[in-house]
């Protein structure tokens, strides 16, 4: 399992390469958006290091259920919502963050991105990179021995392939569906953005 300072660890380590990818998503979301993508999640995800610069909480749940909330208020646009969502629907299943909860929160922040934004598999959003990434680590986590790192760095292996397959997709949902074909030819900021949380949780968890 995992303690509440793990979670946190991996938080700031997450918000660590948000920053240090701050450019690349705000590229990416001039291609197909308004270019805001990288500085909203800076935002968000400074925010969350703030909150828990003041207390961790003892709990992994309350934990991720503070950088939900906390996400929910500073990330704004299209994506605050559903990355908060995404969190919080995780915070109610991760528990003593076994090997299990993590497969659970990762299918539940799936979930509640989808009961949220309404995206299925490539209408070119995130849901093409979490989508994946969670039947990646559901299928790692059935194998003998596989432990939390083993299990995010399949997720994050199916997040990254995912988020590269968003290139060639025209999307359906969201600010880049305005461009109809034209969204073609670029990859999909949000899927980008959650290959990167991924990456950096599954880092985190080595
Ligand atoms: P905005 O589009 O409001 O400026 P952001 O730029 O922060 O918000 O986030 C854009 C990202 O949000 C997109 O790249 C996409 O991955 C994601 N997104 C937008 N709408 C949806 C939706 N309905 N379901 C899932 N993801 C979505
Ligand atoms: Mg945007
Ligand atoms: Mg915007």
């Amino acid at each position: 399992g995992c303690t509440a300072n793990g979670v946190a660890e991996a938080l700031r380590a997450v918000a660590d390469v948000i920053s240090e990818h701050r450019d690349e998503l705000v590229e990416l979301d001039r291609a197909i958006g308004d270019a805001d993508h990288g500085e909203n999640m800076k935002r968000g995800f400074t925010a969350v290091v703030s909150s828990l610069d003041s207390q961790v909480p003892a709990e992994p749940a309350a934990v991720l259920k503070l950088a939900a909330t906390t996400l929910i208020s500073k990330v704004g646009g299209a994506a605050g919502p559903l990355y908060g969502t995404g969190f919080l629907r995780a915070s109610a299943k991760i528990g003593a963050a076994e090997v299990p909860d993590v497969v659970a929160a990762l299918k539940a922040a799936l979930e509640g991105v989808q009961a949220r934004g309404k995206a299925v598999e490539q209408d070119k959003t995130m849901v093409d990179a979490l989508l994946p990434a969670v039947a990646a680590a559901e299928k790692a986590a059935e194998t003998e021995g596989a432990d939390i790192a083993a299990v995010l760095t399949a997720a994050a292996d199916a997040a990254a392939s995912g988020a590269e397959s968003t290139v060639d997709l025209v999307a359906r949902k969201g600010r880049a569906s305005y461009l109809g074909e034209r969204s073609a030819g670029h990859m999909d900021p949000g899927a980008r953005s959650t290959a990167l949380i991924l990456r950096a949780l599954a880092e985190a968890a080595r």
